[in-house]
């Protein structure tokens, strides 16, 4: 069976590994570690330990647990904060039973993933998310003045993509506070593409998600704190028991890291930017549309294609050239997180060599007539 099957479009995404387009697209070698997987049955304690071992190697953590993914990952690392191993405890949850469970975070990181805020992700792990600060500015006071003996963890969410960081709290900070005053810090490092950085920073816990950066099908792990990890474990007996991860995922998982931490990110980046610098030069044939080749502004080893769209001499505004393209078989997603700005952007990420060339024949075709 395929999508074509059941009558669903076919996608172009040059939006990187969004959720609402399924994800990333897996290399052989993946699909064959998920295959080889799904072909025989395993002692899932067992497996489990070993992948633990296998991720806890790979990010540099004492120990590690998987996870279906990183909102899983926030919700499985509150309940493992808030009750441990408890085994009472953890069939109890989300209803905290008196435990302490505040959740401090910074109201720039109070993000929400496609629809589904963080609090409510602390809020099924039996927390209560307490935000603190504006929307703009959060001083370390602020935070340092939530933490009482109600609160269970601290959260810091890593992505600049989603949460404001400037005039925030940095990690460090945060971690201080949170060793001062006893209390775990959990980070959201879901899209990070640095798999030991976040862990060394000193904090409790840290979530990465699968199909991000990694190539991973979808899944997720948790690493960090050899006792917090026995913990998170400890929560598939309780709330995480919806959120477990099928032995294809994980060992697939598994073979992405393998794949991702054995390439380095200074070799992926200049293939991005080769790859982007080649595409630039065929669009800035289409008269009258000025293109840039363009990093993140995070700094992240990601090279983009930004194009003008908004005063092109076609007459086309970013946002109907969206709809456009959005609309036409094979539906095509550009990056659109500056259309307001009038811009649109070609992620390379998900972009398969067939899609890329889709992508500039389209257009070529609206914009170059
Ligand atoms: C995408 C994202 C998530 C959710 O990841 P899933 O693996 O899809 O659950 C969580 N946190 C951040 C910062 C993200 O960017």
């Amino acid at each position: 069976m395929d999508y074509s099957d059941l009558g669903v479009t076919p996608v172009v995404s040059a939006q990187a590994n969004s959720t609402p387009l399924g994800s990333c697209t897996l290399s052989d070698g993946v699909i064959a570690a998920m295959a080889n997987a799904a072909r025989h049955q395993v002692n899932v304690d067992q497996f489990w330990d070993s992948a633990g071992r296998f991720l806890a190697k790979a990010t540099g953590a004492d120990a590690a647990c998987p996870a279906t993914g990183a909102a899983a990952g926030v919700a499985i690392s509150v309940a493992a904060c808030i009750v441990g191993t408890d085994l009472l405890g953890v069939q109890r949850l989300p209803d905290a039973g008196g435990r302490r469970n505040e959740v401090v975070l910074q109201k720039g990181h109070s993000i929400s993933y496609g629809g589904a805020p963080i609090g409510q992700m602390i809020a099924l792990g039996g927390g209560w998310a307490v935000e603190v600060g504006g929307v703009n500015e959060t001083l370390a006071g602020h935070v340092a003045g939530a933490i009482t003996p109600r609160t269970a963890a601290l959260v810091y969410v890593t992505s600049t993509t989603h949460a404001v960081h400037r005039k925030g709290v940095g990690l460090d900070e945060m971690v201080a506070m949170g060793r001062e005053r006893g209390v775990p810090v959990i980070v959201d490092a879901a899209g990070e593409e640095d798999l030991r950085g976040w862990a060394a920073s000193g904090a409790d816990l840290v979530i990465y998600s699968g199909p991000k950066v990694m190539g991973a099908p979808t899944s997720g792990f948790i690493c960090g704190k050899a006792d917090l990890i026995a913990a998170c474990r400890a929560q598939y007996n309780g709330i995480a028991r919806p959120m477990k991860v099928g032995k294809e995922n994980l060992l697939g998982l598994l073979q992405a890291v393998e794949e991702f931490t054995s390439g380095s990110a200074e070799e992926r980046a200049e293939a991005q930017r080769t790859r982007m610098t080649r595409l630039a030069e065929r669009l800035q044939r289409i008269p009258g549309l000025p293109v840039r080749v363009l990093q993140d502004e995070s700094g992240r080893g990601i090279f983009r294609v930004l194009m003008d769209i908004d005063g092109h001499p076609s007459g086309w505004s970013a946002e109907r050239l969206v709809k456009e393209l959005v609309g036409s078989t094979p539906s095509i997603y550009l990056r659109d997180f500056k259309m307001h700005l009038g811009q649109l952007e070609v992620d390379p990420r998900a972009l398969t060599a067939e899609g890329e060339e889709t992508v500039a024949l389209r257009l070529e075709q609206l914009l170059g007539s």
